[in-house]
């Protein structure tokens, strides 16, 4: 549904969007034979704004198209209801290290031949109603196989959908099957042969993630597809047509992406056999430049061979603090110029970059504000800077922005923070390479895996974070950063939070900032670690490997 592919092309809207592009982009590095199939988006998820009282605006990006894509020959159709809606796709191309190619194809409806609904429906990332994501999905997963086989991927051997959001797709090809063997409707043989071809990722156990539609909306928008009459009823949940059953029930290799989300899965979807491949991010687009040449030197092979940047543990210590240095320069000046908030390079900086929505809890860390101003007072000043966009209809996720926004009233000269508006790659790069510390404060078990700080990882920025998804394998404590509160804790009642924050308050207090000004030696050393540990292995290229023997040769 949405691939980060840079920031100038606003097709996504944040991790699995930024997943999808970093495993495109390991991809054409290994040479691995790899088309992405999403949308066009053509006006984008959405230009964030917030106003003077820290409310969240929105408006659609209009971002040049003919710049960054090519425009493609074939136009196909797709059956919506009794239309039909006109298709045809932009490519734009992911070059690798080595000069492979991985094309994407971004699917457009906005043609003349059609209505000016149907135009639409290739404008906004998850915007509208249900009819609207449901005729966007028979886009991209019917679409999607219809504009392949016309632009010639006869032979693909292996399709993979992140989330259901594509997983109409199945019913595209057990079509072709049918028409193939003559059969005179879609039978449990055909989805066999399928599930041999499909594999599924699910990335949250988020509901909102997991797309259902009423029955009725699909029997109009799917009527003329055959297979959807024949094993729709069989393939649907409590009258719903629920897209991530869907993937499940057509996949011969099914994952969650970190092995505490395998086991969250395991208990929402009884009865499949779920595996997990853990995230990763590409080490070289995410790397910041000053630390890019620094491997460059040290780690000659890391391009191409990310586990070396375990030799990341040999790496002249001053030359990553000057590296360092240079790309938290960057974070200050920008954050200074677009915010006007006077921080200051000395100062120990705590980035914090999500989704601004209710289980991501924003303001965890002021949560207890005297005790932040008691712990500056005795260990040194606090810079913190936020960023991330709330879903356009997440009223509580914009009163989180808001009250981020205004938190400097209730502070004193010791501590200062920013809200970097309309969080896009660009500026995720420049935070998680610019902060001196990487805080995530999630509500488990809800965050399936997390990536951003998989890239701070890769910038030698150590994280802080309560142990949930990537960050149960990632945390050596003390070593590759630390951890807030307890594994497996239960969360559903008013004690644990408390619990986190005097765990978070106590870990910056007694044993983070002390390091970073006191002991700055030993901050370093959980830096390197954080490069030497989890940059080699939580990076898309080890991630792809892992799916090429557990599921696409499988
Ligand atoms: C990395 C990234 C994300 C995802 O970060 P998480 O830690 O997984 O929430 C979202 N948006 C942008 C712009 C990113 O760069």
């Amino acid at each position: 549904m949405e691939v980060g592919l840079q920031s100038a092309v606003p097709t996504y809207a944040g991790g699995l969007g930024i997943l999808a592009g970093d495993t495109l982009r390991a991809a054409a590095d290994t040479g691995i034979p790899m088309v992405g199939i999403s949308l066009l988006s053509r006006k984008g998820y959405f230009r964030q704004q917030i106003d003077n009282s820290g409310w969240q605006t929105e408006s659609p990006i209009n971002w040049p198209i003919n710049d960054y894509l090519q425009l493609q020959e074939p136009r196909i159709s797709v059956d919506i209801d009794d239309r039909k809606v006109l298709v045809r796709t932009w490519r734009y191309d992911i070059q690798g290290i080595d000069g492979s190619v991985v094309p994407v194809f971004l699917l457009d409806t906005n043609l003349e031949a059609n209505n000016e609904y149907d135009k639409s429906l290739t404008d906004y990332l998850y915007g509208g109603d249900d009819e609207y994501r449901l005729c966007q999905e028979i886009i991209l997963g019917i679409g999607g196989v219809r504009i392949l086989r016309a632009l010639g991927y006869d032979d693909i051997n292996r399709y993979h959908m992140n989330e259901g959001h594509s997983s109409l797709l199945i019913f595209e090809l057990m079509e072709e099957l049918i028409a193939k063997d003559g059969s005179a409707q879609a039978t449990e043989k055909h989805l066999s042969i399928i599930r041999q071809q499909c594999v599924f990722t699910t990335h949250t156990p988020v509901a909102a993630g997991h797309d259902r539609f009423s029955f009725e909306l699909a029997c109009r928008l799917l009527k003329k597809c055959n297979t959807f009459r024949d094993m729709g009823k069989s393939m649907c949940c409590n009258n719903d047509l629920n897209l991530t059953y869907l993937a499940l029930d057509a996949s011969h290799y099914i994952n969650g992406v970190a092995k505490r989300h395998r086991e969250i899965t395991k208990r929402m979807f009884i009865g499949y056999d779920i595996d997990s491949i853990t995230n990763g991010v590409h080490a070289t687009t995410w790397a910041c430049n000053e630390l890019q040449a620094l491997f460059d030197q040290y780690i000659p092979d890391w391009r191409r061979d990310n586990a070396s940047l375990r030799y990341a543990i040999s790496l002249p210590r001053d030359k990553i603090w000057q590296a360092h240095n240079q790309a938290k320069l960057k974070l200050v000046e920008y954050v200074n110029k677009i915010c006007n908030s006077g921080m200051d390079m000395n100062i120990f900086t705590i980035g914090f970059a999500r989704r601004a929505t209710q289980y991501k809890r924003t303001t965890l860390i002021f949560n207890d504000i005297q005790r932040l101003i008691d712990i500056t007072a005795n260990i040194g000043p606090i810079q913190l800077i936020f960023s991330g966009k709330a879903h356009p209809k997440d009223q509580d996720g914009k009163e989180l922005i808001q009250q981020v926004y205004h938190i400097q009233d209730t502070l004193n000269e010791n501590i200062k923070t920013a809200y970097i508006p309309d969080y896009d790659m660009d500026i995720g790069k420049l935070m998680t390479s610019g902060s001196d510390l990487w805080l995530n404060t999630p509500l488990p078990p809800m965050e399936a895996s997390g990536t951003s700080g998989m890239k701070a990882a890769v910038n030698g920025v150590p994280s802080l974070s309560v142990l949930d998804g990537w960050w149960i394998e990632g945390c050596i404590e003390g070593v590759t950063g630390w951890a807030i509160g307890k594994a497996n804790q239960s969360y559903d009642k008013d004690g644990p939070e408390t619990e986190e924050t005097k765990s978070l308050y106590n870990k910056l207090e007694h044993e983070i900032m002390p390091l970073y000004y006191l002991r700055r030696d030993e901050y370093i050393t959980v830096m390197q670690h954080a490069i030497a540990l989890n940059a080699s292995f939580f990076n898309t290229e080890r991630m792809l490997n892992q799916y090429i023997t557990k599921a696409y040769f499988r």
